[in-house]
């Protein structure tokens, strides 16, 4: 499905360095390229996967506009499909946005955000999973979050998805055949082999969801929020898990005015950590917002490290709290373990939280930090991050079709159970072969395709 006209886009990141890319797409990639070439080259005609050095000429203006490398890739294979130019400035932004003018002038379009990777989606160069992974390496916040996009890049995703609708293909086939030659001698399955087949299906589904909360959380991060009652050690706490003092830390109660906001890599696990300006009642304007923003994000929170001052104990506000987040997943922290904690006050704290488990620390003077960072990954991650083999989804969109797929599984099994003829389910199960589709993108609309592509960025 070739695209009519040709389009163009700085492919590196905006700002000076030392090289800067401009790629040039389609049908007229070549001609334009000649357009703005000033070298020994002829681009139409040239081997395709060769380098040429040359200038980046205006020929109205009479005019170099810098010396460049250009790399020529025609289609089939190229990142689009297409015949692509790409050219090899310097990285200084004058010249790079002259030769994009130069492009443009010359005929081709500007590409909107995500269309090369849309029109290698459409030219069957990439499936819509891997499009999309694509994305997912660009705004990985961890090494491991790139590993987990690149599996999927390379298909893993796609071919599970693959396998599942071919099985699916083959039992709606099954069905089919027995609808059309009913007193023909041909292979059937009884409904227990349907039934062992769809289940089979439908838990290999399964296991994959169980797998993207992980995933979930290596890509976006794991939301984190310190809480607790001014002068704590909360902004202590969050400088120590940092190893570098970014937040202020005073010895005045509600100074930590606003929320936050800090990445720390955990063991290749991102996780976003917020501050907050000591959640409780307050009647400064100032402070009030910075206590409804923290109150926000505790109920938004994946984890919240909620926080004791060792030497304060227990109050009635820390009561309240602890009661609004007694559903969330919680680590109790009791600070300051360094100025020595009675068995009073871990009397009061157990006894405030129903005996579970507190952690004794000291955020000052760095105590018991390794194994606050333990308990975190024993409640997220059953104590390891190992998921190699398994296939990993990260995408809210994959995971939706999932389990919207697993529903019309389960509506066939179901209706099995009751006894009905797989005549009357061989619906569902077309439906969940429609749904999958959608992941590799072989059955999606064309609205959905400009809405999944226009969350690119430019260029990509
Ligand atoms: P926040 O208001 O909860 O953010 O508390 P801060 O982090 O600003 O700390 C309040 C005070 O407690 C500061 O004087 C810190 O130096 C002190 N502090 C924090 N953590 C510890 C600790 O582990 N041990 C001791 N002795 N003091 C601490």
């Amino acid at each position: 499905m070739l695209q009519q006209d040709t389009i163009t886009a700085l492919v590196t990141a905006v700002g000076e360095s030392s090289v800067g890319i401009i790629r040039i797409s389609g049908p007229e990639a070549t001609s334009i390229a000649n357009k703005i070439y000033k070298g020994k080259t002829d681009f139409t005609t040239a081997e395709s996967h060769t380098v040429h050095y040359g200038y980046v000429y205006d020929a109205k203006h009479d005019k170099k506009i810098d010396e460049a490398i250009f790399l020529l890739m025609r289609g089939p294979r190229s990142f689009t499909g297409e015949d692509v130019v790409e050219v090899q400035c310097h990285g200084g932004m004058v010249v790079l946005k002259q030769t994009l003018q130069l492009i443009l002038s010359c005929g081709a379009r500007l590409a909107e955000q995500g269309e090369f990777s849309k029109r290698a989606f459409l030219n069957g160069r990439l499936d819509l999973a891997q499009a999309e992974s694509i994305m997912d390496i660009v705004q990985a916040k961890t090494e491991r979050g790139v590993d987990l996009a690149l599996s999927q890049l390379q298909g893993s995703l796609s071919d599970m998805v693959k396998e599942l609708r071919a099985d699916l293909l083959e039992l709606v086939a099954f069905i089919q055949a027995d609808i059309d030659y009913p007193d023909d001698d041909i292979e059937r399955l009884t409904p227990e082999e349907y039934q062992s087949r769809v289940a089979n299906l439908k838990e290999q589904i399964a296991s994959v969801l169980q797998n993207a909360q992980k995933g979930k959380i290596i890509r976006d991060g794991l939301r984190v929020v310190i809480a607790g009652k001014p002068n704590v050690g909360k902004s202590s706490l969050l400088n120590a898990l940092l190893g570098q003092e970014r937040a202020i830390v005073t010895d005045i109660p509600g100074t930590t005015r606003d929320v936050i906001e800090e990445y720390i890599n955990l063991n290749g696990i991102p996780l976003k950590i917020v501050d907050t300006a000591g959640i409780r009642e307050t009647d400064n304007v100032v402070e009030q917002i910075g206590v409804d923003k923290a109150q926000q994000f505790v109920k938004h929170a994946d984890l919240v490290l909620y926080v004791v001052d060792a030497l304060q104990g227990l109050t009635e506000e820390d009561t309240q709290m602890l009661d609004e987040i007694k559903n969330q997943h919680v680590i109790y922290l009791m600070n300051k373990s360094d100025v020595g904690i009675t068995d009073e006050a871990r009397a009061a704290f157990a006894d405030a939280i129903g005996g579970a488990p507190v952690l004794e620390i000291s955020a000052r003077e760095k105590l018991g930090l390794d194994q606050l960072e333990q308990r975190i990954m024993d409640l997220f991650f059953s104590g390891t991050l190992e998921v190699q083999n398994d296939i990993m989804v990260t995408n809210v969109r994959h995971i939706q079709i999932l389990e919207e797929s697993a529903a019309h599984m389960e509506g066939f099994l179901t209706g099995l159970m009751l006894g009905m003829s797989v005549d009357f389910l061989v619906i569902d199960l077309q439906n969940a072969w429609e749904k999958l589709g959608k992941i590799t993108g072989e059955t999606v609309e064309e609205d959905l395709l400009d809405q999944i592509f226009s969350k690119f960025c430019l260029g990509k």
